[in-house]
């Protein structure tokens, strides 16, 4: 089984091996025995068992073998904050399809691979992967709020990226020593599934780094468990010199509640441009009438739609495919339905490409 064990949750996974953001050994060495936030909590009590998804969500015993088969391939994940954005018993749902192992899964298909970006092969230091010019992506957070079916990571070996706090200064010295870069992202996993202590460390020092200008984080976090923006995170957030772009992943309407709204609204408030990437997925989003309601609810709640990627071909998600053809018809659709302004890129992502390849 794939197993993410979110660093910040030691204390309640006695067998992570990976490490905090700031290199120390333990969050339970470093963190002071505070209460932990809201958000940490609702992530430690996210459903992590197949069959109670399905029990909660009504759906009938027949889910349950696919459930936990794929689940077996990569474990399921969900808050109880994103399900209660799902529609009790509609084994249809859009949310509840991104997020409900299959069967499907464990279907061959040729062409899906563990690492469709190629990502292994532009490592150049524990946690950061440099594929294009003038950023790299810090691998900030072996964990996520949420485990979604169709993740290009979902099989990446994040034990081998998390870096002890001196790997952490030798991966940053790579920063330090390219005047070409610009702009720092992190990622992982879910870069806010580290702790506001450990960000603060770490944009810290970026933010020492004369040439770098921006710091780009791309999360699920304030979708999946909006309390993850807390005062605590926008005290780091607000006060870096760093231009500050949030991108985050949302591939339906219905995951933007009131909640979602407000989480925007807070990190807009403390300077950060917002702006939105989707998977295009089969059975989830792939309609005119779904994606024009996605990019008016985006506005909405404050974000950009940015990009509209095609699904990388990463073994267990065959099954979200939607071929090329249709996928421009549906931009074609968007444009005459919606202002350019809301109409999000459409886009591949070619290992070895000096960018995403629109379509
Ligand atoms: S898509 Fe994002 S939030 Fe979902 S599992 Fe992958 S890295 Fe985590």
């Amino acid at each position: 089984m794939i197993t993410r064990s979110p660093a910040l949750l030691q204390r309640h996974d006695e067998d992570s091996k990976t490490r905090p953001v700031d290199g120390s050994a333990s969050s339970d060495e470093a963190e002071p025995l505070a209460p932990p936030p809201a958000w940490q909590a609702q992530l430690a009590s996210a459903i992590r068992d197949p069959a109670e998804l399905c029990r909660r969500l009504g759906l009938s015993e027949a889910w349950r073998p696919g459930a936990e088969a794929g689940h077996a391939l990569f474990e399921v994940r969900v808050p109880e904050a994103f399900l209660a954005r799902m529609r009790p018993g509609d084994p249809t749902d859009p949310l509840l399809r991104q997020v409900l192992p299959l069967g499907e899964e464990a279907l061959a298909a040729p062409g899906y691979v563990a690492d469709p970006l190629e990502e292994a092969a532009h490592t150049p230091a524990r946690g950061l992967i440099h594929k294009y010019a003038g950023r790299v992506l810090l691998i900030t957070s072996p964990a996520c709020a949420v485990n979604c079916r169709y993740c290009f990571r979902r099989h990446f070996p994040y034990g081998d990226n998390s870096p002890s706090r001196a790997q952490w200064e030798q991966t940053l010295d790579h920063l330090r020593t390219d005047p070409t870069l610009i702009e720092a992202i992190l990622s992982g996993g879910d870069p806010l599934a580290a702790s506001d202590r450990q960000l603060a460390w770490l944009v810290e020092r970026l933010e020492a780094i004369p040439h770098l200008r921006r710091l780009r984080l791309h999360t699920r976090l304030p979708v999946v468990i909006p309390d993850r923006v807390d005062d605590a995170l926008l005290d780091w957030l607000g006060a870096t010199r760093l231009q500050k772009v949030i991108v985050v992943h949302i591939n339906h309407a219905n995951e933007i509640d009131d909640a979602v709204i407000k989480a925007c609204a807070r990190l807009k408030a403390a300077g950060a441009t917002l702006l939105n990437q989707s998977v295009l997925l089969r059975g989830i989003n792939d309609s005119v009438d779904a994606l024009a309601a996605l990019s008016e609810r985006l506005f909405e709640a404050g974000v950009l739609p940015y990009y509209l990627h095609q699904l990388d071909p990463v073994a267990g998600a065959a099954h979200f495919d939607v071929p090329d053809f249709d996928a421009r018809e549906l931009v074609a659709g968007l444009r005459e339905v919606l202002p350019g302004f809301l109409v999000p890129k459409l886009v591949r992502e070619i290992p070895g490409e000096g960018s995403k390849t629109p379509l």
